[in-house]
This record gives C-alpha cells, sequence and structure tokens, in this order.
C-alpha cells in the first residue's frame, strides 16, 4: 500500500514551481505539478517582451528542472476541484493535500485539503 501523501500543485508560476522543488526533498510525499504551460514565465520581463527587448527564451524556464527530484508534471489545465480529485481537461488526479498556485481566483479555491496549514503539517 502506498503510505505517502498526493501533494497536487496547481500552477506552476514561481510560486508552485518552487514549492514542488522544495517540497521533492520529502520522501512521504508523491508530488504532482499541474500546469497548462511546459515553462515557467518571468513576468517582469513583459513589458521588454512587448516592446521587442526580450524574447520568449529570455522570458521562460521548462518546469520539468522543477520536478526533477521525481515529481510528476501534468502538462494540462486544472477545470475544477472535486471530491479530493482535480478536474483537468484530459484527467483526473487524486489528492491528500491541494495546493493552488494558479492565481485563478475563482471555483479553484477554498476547497478541503487545500490550506498551507495543512501543508506545513505534512512538510514538518
Ligand atoms: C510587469 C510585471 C512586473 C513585475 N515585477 C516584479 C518585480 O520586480 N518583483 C517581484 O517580486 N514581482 C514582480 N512581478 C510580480 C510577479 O511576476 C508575480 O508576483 C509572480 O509571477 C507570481 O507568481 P505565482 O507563481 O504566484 O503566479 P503566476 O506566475 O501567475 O503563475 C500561475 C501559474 O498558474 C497557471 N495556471 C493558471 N490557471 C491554471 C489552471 N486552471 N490550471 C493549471 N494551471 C493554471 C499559469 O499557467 C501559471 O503558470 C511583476 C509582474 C508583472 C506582470
Amino acid at each position: 500500500m502506498n503510505s505517502r501523501i498526493r501533494l497536487v500543485v496547481i500552477g506552476g508560476g514561481i510560486a508552485g514551481a518552487e514549492l514542488v522543488r522544495t517540497a521533492s526533498s520529502k520522501k512521504t510525499l508523491d508530488i504532482t505539478l499541474i500546469d497548462p504551460k511546459p515553462c515557467l514565465e518571468v513576468q517582469a520581463l513583459y513589458p521588454e517582451y512587448l516592446v521587442g527587448k526580450a524574447k520568449v527564451e529570455d522570458m521562460t524556464a521548462p518546469l520539468y528542472p522543477f520536478c526533477q527530484r521525481g515529481a510528476n508534471f501534468i502538462n494540462d489545465l486544472a477545470l475544477n476541484v472535486k471530491d479530493g480529485r482535480v478536474i483537468c481537461t484530459r484527467c483526473e488526479v487524486e489528492y491528500d493535500v491541494l495546493v493552488n498556485s494558479s492565481r485563478n481566483p475563482t471555483e479553484l479555491f477554498w476547497h478541503r485539503g487545500c490550506g498551507a496549514d495543512i501543508l506545513h503539517q505534512h512538510l514538518e
């Protein structure tokens, strides 16, 4: 039986990606990162990009290195959270602990299991 805690992180911006990278050292966690983009974007460079002073490759970094220590990466959009599962466009992912770092202000927030206090219990 798998006794590892299933931590699912929605959103691979700097917050989610760094959480995944650092939490991957915990052998008690089975971590999955979900993001429809394969790369993290440095948003501070958006203005430079818009005026042609930065290229896409200057302001993006692939997410896979953040998952190198064993986290799973699902390249998909989370649509909803229901009954302990994140529902994406192509799959569903079960979780014990959910972190929403998508900055999506609506339906993905405030589900059971989603909260820093719960995560801390598992990371300590
Ligand atoms: C022009 C500009 C300049 C800035 N300058 C600075 C600065 O100088 N210093 C500073 O500290 N900060 C700066 N910021 C702010 C900084 O960029 C943000 O605070 C930071 O990017 C937030 O990171 P995050 O990981 O919380 O969210 P985000 O970077 O927004 O990441 C959210 C991720 O969630 C994913 N996502 C969204 N919805 C879903 C979904 N339904 N399912 C799955 N994934 C989803 C997105 O694809 C994205 O990858 C700047 C921002 C801008 C726009």
